[in-house]
């Protein structure tokens, strides 16, 4: 026997970043909203654990009041500069305009996820896992791990790196082996931490990134990373735990750095969908957000302030359907168009930025002696028409 949750005008699959500031942007629509996830909140996301400075301004944009609480919640280390390191040991240093922090993810989705309890009338659903979904008969139907179903007008993905909802509808996941990844770790007591500085080291001897992100009370989030391109460049994945460790315990300059240093609870590892080109974000009632779209910045591995600016922009799509009575393909695309507008330009810059890179390793190591600034990227990126 078939048991069906009440019908929503909205369902959005994952309560990340991204579905958390579609929720949060559609508190005033007047439309029925579910935000649906398969764990229970408070919940870990693997992650560096930057909250770029955008993603603020994105929660502005919904509610100023929002912003505010947002940029003064407690568990978080402010970041005015990343301080990128070649392997010829100079380094570029990037100043941020917006405010920017560090924050551990448990802590932060949980305030976004508590705003939306406080604030709006949205129906939270935990421990709810999406199995299925189709659309039949002008409607959407998903189908959980539970047995329960539920019907709505609009989906909007928002299930991250590994979304069935894109899966299912979009046939937009990225291949396997074409896809980035990343693990990281919990440390106290590394030496020589400059507060407010996020730092990357490149290696010539290892492809990929390794970072040091500063957190609050004397933690840091530890990390190594590495590119789909460069996955597939050394043929079978390389294996990140062990390079990670290997960094930690031997390369000069950084073992020394960890000697009194403690590892707070496992390494772990995620995969990070990165922006190749521009894909249909969007059909027939559908629109993806976050890693669920691969949005995030190829070059950076940022990821949470393009969910939030897509959460926000479906969530504007989404309102404007509804007032339409049109949920086709066609009526969706404005969604795409709407938010490649708003973050096409830097994802076209950054996969430059990383093809070249790739095609020229030691091109780092000249921007670093120069102390190449972001401006000049941007000039750069404008005269090549990226
Ligand atoms: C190691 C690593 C380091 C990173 N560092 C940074 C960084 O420092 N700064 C930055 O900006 N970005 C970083 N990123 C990227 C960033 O984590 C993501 O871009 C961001 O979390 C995307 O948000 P989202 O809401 O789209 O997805 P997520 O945050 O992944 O949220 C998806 C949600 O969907 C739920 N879900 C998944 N499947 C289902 C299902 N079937 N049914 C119901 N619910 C489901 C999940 O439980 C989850 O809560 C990093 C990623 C990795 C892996």
């Amino acid at each position: 026997m078939e048991r069906y949750i009440p019908d929503y005008d909205v369902a959005i699959i994952g309560s990340g970043p991204a579905g958390c500031a579609c929720a949060l942007a559609l508190h005033n629509s007047g439309l029925r909203v579910a935000l649906i996830d398969k764990e229970k909140f408070p919940r870990d996301k693997i992650c560096g654990d930057a909250i770029p400075g955008q993603t603020l301004k994105a929660i502005d944009r919904i509610n100023p009041e929002w912003g505010k609480s947002l940029r003064g919640f407690s568990e978080r280390a402010e970041i005015n500069s990343s301080k990128i390191f070649a392997p010829n040991g100079k380094a570029i240093t990037l100043k941020w305009k917006m405010q920017a922090y560090n924050s551990k993810r448990i802590n932060f989705d949980n305030f976004l996820i508590n705003l939306i309890r406080n604030e709006t009338s949205t129906i939270i659903l935990e421990n709810k896992r999406l199995n299925q979904v189709a659309i039949e008969n002008e409607r959407v139907i998903c189908t959980f791990q539970d047995g329960e179903m539920l019907n709505s007008g609009i989906i909007i993905g928002c299930d991250g790196a590994n979304s069935v909802v894109a899966r299912q509808l979009g046939g937009n996941m990225p291949s396997k082996g074409d896809s980035s990844a990343a693990v990281r770790a919990y440390y106290s007591g590394v030496y020589g931490i400059k507060p407010g500085i996020n730092e990357f080291h490149l290696f010539k001897e290892l492809p990929g990134y390794f970072w040091i992100f500063p957190l609050d009370n004397g933690m840091a989030n530890v990390g190594f990373g590495i590119s789909g391109n460069n996955s597939q460049k050394n043929g079978d994945a390389v294996n990140l735990r062990n390079n990670l460790n290997k960094i930690i315990t031997d390369y000069p300059g950084i073992s020394d750095r960890f000697k009194g240093a403690k590892l707070l609870g496992d390494t772990k590892g995620f995969g990070l969908p990165v922006w190749k080109n521009k894909t249909p974000l969007s059909g027939n009632r559908y629109m993806l957000c976050g890693d669920a779209a691969s949005l995030i910045d190829p070059l950076q591995g940022h990821g949470i302030d393009k969910a939030v600016w897509s959460g926000l922009f479906a969530a504007e799509q989404a309102v404007k359907c509804f007032k339409t009575n049109n949920f086709s393909s066609l009526q969706m695309s404005e969604y795409d168009k709407n938010l490649y507008k708003k973050i096409g330009f830097e994802l076209a810059r950054s996969s430059f930025i990383l093809k070249l890179m790739t095609r020229f390793p030691r091109l780092i190591n000249s921007f670093a002696r120069l102390d190449t600034n972001l401006k000049l990227i941007n000039w750069m990126a404008r005269k090549l028409k990226i």
